[in-house]
C-alpha cells in the first residue's frame, strides 16, 4: 500500500502556516483544526514544520512569552518529507525512526499532502483486519 492510496481517501489538503505568524495563531489553528501540526510553507515549498509538542517545549522553557513570536523560532527547519510512490510501511519507519508523527508529502518540490501516525495506525488497522478475514474464509473452505 502506497501514500497516495492514503491521499486518495483523505485527500491532499494540508493546514499550513507562514513563517512569521505568531505562535498564538498557530495554537489557534492547531486548536480550531483538532489537529498536531502545522507545515510551515514559503511559496508553496515547506520551510518547515510547527508541531504542538514545539509549542509546549517553547512555552516550558521560555514562558508564555512566546505566543507573541514568530513561528519560524520554534519550528522545526529540517523536516523530513516523503513522495506519494513510497510505500506506507516505508512511512511508518521514517516516524519511528525520527520520533515524530507527521511526515508532509512533496511532489515536485512543492507540499502535495501529509501523512499522520493516525493515518498510519488506520491503514495498518485496516490490513490486519482484512487478513484476518481472508484467513477466515480461507478456514471455512478448507473445514
Ligand atoms: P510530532 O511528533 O509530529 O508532534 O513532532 C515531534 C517533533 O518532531 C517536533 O519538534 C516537530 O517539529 C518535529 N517533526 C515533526 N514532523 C517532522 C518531520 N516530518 N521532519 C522533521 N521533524 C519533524
Amino acid at each position: 500500500m502506497t501514500v497516495a492510496r492514503i491521499l486518495m481517501g483523505k485527500g491532499r489538503s494540508v493546514a499550513t502556516v507562514r513563517r512569521d505568524d505568531t505562535i498564538a495563531a498557530a495554537a489557534r489553528e492547531l486548536s480550531l483544526r483538532k489537529i498536531g501540526a502545522l507545515v510551515v510553507v514559503e511559496n508553496d515549498k515547506v520551510v518547515g514544520i510547527l508541531s504542538e509538542r514545539d509549542i509546549v517545549r517553547s512555552i516550558g522553557v521560555e514562558g508564555p512569552g512566546v505566543l507573541d513570536q514568530k513561528v519560524e523560532r520554534h519550528m522545526t527547519s529540517k523536516v523530513v518529507t516523503c513522495v506519494e510512490t513510497q510505500s506506507v510501511r516505508d512511512v511508518m519507519g521514517i516516524m519511528t525512526a525520527g520520533r515524530f508523527r507527521h511526515v508532509p508529502v512533496v511532489r515536485e518540490g512543492r507540499l502535495d499532502g501529509i501523512i499522520s501516525i493516525g493515518d498510519v495506525v488506520k491503514h495498518r488497522l485496516d490490513e490486519l483486519e482484512s487478513e484476518q478475514q481472508a484467513m477466515r474464509d480461507y478456514i471455512a473452505q478448507t473445514a
